[in-house]
């Protein structure tokens, strides 16, 4: 058995472009969907983390999609935002983290 922090790569994840929003399917059968906003909104590059650092407001377009998207196997995903925003890896257990905090919060804070 696996340690609790590891968490495999899911069974299935799927883009939807138009809708803006992120699927993916774990190997234990749970589904989890993410808005682009919600992916974008935890971007940690370099700016971003500036900003966070001196507390800057950061303003995000809440349109914001994701252009591209690339899986790194075993370690996670790797997202490329439309307002040109990249973070790097998005670790899988990362993930189902920020998908257990989605979901005992509401939907949507729109920024
Ligand atoms: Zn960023």
């Amino acid at each position: 058995m696996s340690m609790q922090m590891i968490v495999e790569a899911p069974k299935e994840v799927r883009l939807r472009k138009a809708q803006k929003v992120l699927e993916v399917l774990w190997q234990d059968g749970e589904r989890s969907s993410y808005s682009c906003l919600a992916l974008r909104k935890s971007c940690a590059c370099s700016g971003c983390a500036r900003a966070q650092q001196v507390g800057a407001l950061t303003l995000i377009d809440a349109d914001v999609g994701i252009d591209r998207l690339e899986a790194s196997g075993i370690s996670g995903l790797q997202f490329y935002f439309s307002d040109g925003h990249y973070r790097g890896l998005y670790p899988w257990s990362y993930l189902r983290e920020l998908a257990d905090l989605a979901d005992s919060q509401p939907r949507e804070q729109v920024a």
